[in-house]
């Protein structure tokens, strides 16, 4: 499918630091920070830096190098944050998935058991 990417959504003018953020961890491809409001006592969002809407874009689309530095922030948020009884990672994608900010972003979830997930 032909993915279109919207700069005016609310991370992209996070990236540009035009919105503050409480970041966790940041490197060249990517950008974690506490989602402004938890689910639980973890609560993070990882996000590329790329222009990217959603999951499938991302991975359809980015170069090895931004997908490998998405993923050592998804390792680092796991580390910083001590969610060693586990924890939840979800990707909303776009109407079905109930997603609302169209810039591709991973939720790091934990801190308290959750429960079984539903459909
Ligand atoms: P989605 O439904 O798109 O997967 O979830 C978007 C998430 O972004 C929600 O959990 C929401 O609380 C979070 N969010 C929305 N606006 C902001 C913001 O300005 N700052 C932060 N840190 N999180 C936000």
């Amino acid at each position: 499918m032909e993915f279109s990417y919207d700069d005016q959504n609310i991370f992209a003018r996070i990236l540009r630091g035009e919105i503050p953020n409480k970041t966790v961890f940041e490197n060249d491809h990517a950008l974690a920070f506490h989602d402004i409001e938890p689910q639980a006592p973890v609560h993070v969002l990882v996000i590329p830096k790329g222009a990217y809407v959603s999951l499938d874009h991302f991975a359809g689309a980015a170069t090895p190098e931004e997908q490998a530095g998405f993923m050592q922030a998804v390792a680092e948020v796991c580390r910083i944050t001590g969610v060693d009884d586990g924890f939840r990672a979800i990707a909303n994608t776009r109407a079905h998935g109930v997603q609302d900010v169209p810039h591709f972003h991973l939720h790091i979830i934990g801190g308290r058991h959750l429960g079984r997930m539903l459909p």
